[in-house]
């Protein structure tokens, strides 16, 4: 008899953003007139910039005649795409090598892929809260895991104890739920405990394109040792609007081993093994993101992100609500005011002013009693949403 994947019965079902569905369409039932302004969405608006949509054009007029027409390509991806992102890593004092970058369909996949080269018996760890892929992933190869707790004490960064114990580390900066970010001594002090106990950190830095401060570093490369312990996840979801797009890269270093055998090498043979690679269209609208005037528009439209979070930041401010994040990161934290749970003030915000947020708890148990507000949204949206944010008393 077949035998299915006991794991996945462990997984706990997302009730999350089903739940915000339902709770939103039953308020809409209800309140047909009113008007919904959702911050809870981690999704882009803004389109994909010129730069793009000119070599996506290019590529699909490529596609129609014989000279130019590419069927399978390198599975690691294009050098042309591997070459601007060599580039774009120098900004940041980081050198690689083409055969250190692999370009991936997002970093969703990459992230729950990337466990096929390591052993089941590997103990991770994981902050709690966090995206909830890291967790599931590892339930579904039924992985222990070890949270480390982020809390506004901590400003939900975890750092490493002595009794701290995993193979894996994932380590998101800025992270997702809560806007915060590893600064550059933080983050020596993981790279020198995952030396020390030989673990190896998947870092993601799916929104690295939203620091603005010099002291957070944009790739884990940027700090000395990392290269020998560190696998580094990105994607142009947020950076670029390629959520429906689907692009992204992996670094796995050559230097970086585990067993003594090279993570470079497992990982490229699990990738010419499983994948085909990302569409050539796609890898040259990629390639857009990363010329000089793809930058430009690009910061533009992160710089309109940005004053977004600080519209929302100002408002919870004169509101004296606690928050974090907003500053190098599109997704704002807040203590929900009154003592109120995740899902109290989830109702609360829709009751009262009819903005849709994302309760904390959603995302680990460190999160409840949190709330998370994101910047992706029209600016006439935010503007209405928070002079309704200021008209709350608490
Ligand atoms: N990592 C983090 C922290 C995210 O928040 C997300 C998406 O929301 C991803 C990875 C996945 O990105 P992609 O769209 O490239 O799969």
């Amino acid at each position: 008899m077949t035998k299915i994947n006991k794991n996945y019965l462990e997984l706990k079902d997302s009730y999350l953003f089903s739940t915000i569905a339902t709770k939103v369409s039953e308020f809409k039932t209800k309140n047909p007139d009113k008007e919904i302004i959702r911050l809870g969405i981690g999704d882009v608006v803004l389109p994909l910039c010129s730069s793009v949509i000119d070599e996506l054009k290019s590529a699909v007029d490529d596609m129609a005649s014989d000279s130019t027409f590419k069927g399978y390509g390198p599975e690691q991806g294009y050098l042309f795409l591997k070459d601007s992102i060599k580039n774009y890593y120098k900004e940041f004092n980081v050198d690689l090598l083409s055969e250190e970058i692999f370009i991936s369909d997002g970093a969703k996949s990459d992230l729950g892929n990337l466990l096929d080269i390591f052993s089941k018996d590997n103990v991770v760890v994981i902050p709690d809260p966090v995206y909830p892929v890291y967790v599931d992933t590892n339930i579904m190869d039924g992985r222990k895991i070890n949270y480390v707790n982020g809390t506004f004490e901590n400003g939900f960064l975890p750092m490493p104890t002595e009794d701290l114990e995993g193979d894996l580390i994932y380590i998101c900066s800025p992270n997702n739920p809560t806007g915060a970010t590893y600064n550059r001594s933080q983050l020596k002090e993981w790279v020198d405990f995952a030396i020390e106990k030989k673990s190896i950190i998947l870092f993601d830095v799916a929104y690295e394109a939203f620091i603005y401060d010099d002291d957070i570093p944009h790739s884990i490369y940027e700090i000395e040792g990392a290269k020998k312990c560190a696998i580094e996840v990105c994607s142009l979801s947020k950076t670029a609007g390629f959520t429906g797009v689907r692009c992204g890269y992996t670094t796995v270093p050559l230097e970086l081993e585990c067993d003594n055998v090279s993570l470079n090498k497992l990982w490229l043979r699990r990738q010419t093994t499983k994948f085909n690679g990302v569409s050539y269209i796609v890898q040259k609208a990629a390639s857009g993101v990363f010329s000089k005037e793809g930058r430009i528009k690009i910061k533009e439209n992160i710089d309109y992100y940005m004053e977004n979070a600080k519209i929302i930041g100002n408002a919870l401010d004169e509101l004296n609500i606690k928050y974090i994040g907003g500053k190098n990161s599109p997704y704002i934290w807040l203590q929900c005011p009154g003592n109120m749970s995740s899902w109290e003030f989830f109702d609360y915000l829709l009751e009262e002013v009819n903005i849709v947020g994302t309760p904390g708890v959603g995302f680990g148990e460190n999160g409840e009693g949190y709330f998370r507000l994101t910047s992706f949204g029209h600016k006439e949206n935010i503007i209405k949403a928070v002079e309704r944010l200021k008209t709350l008393k608490f």
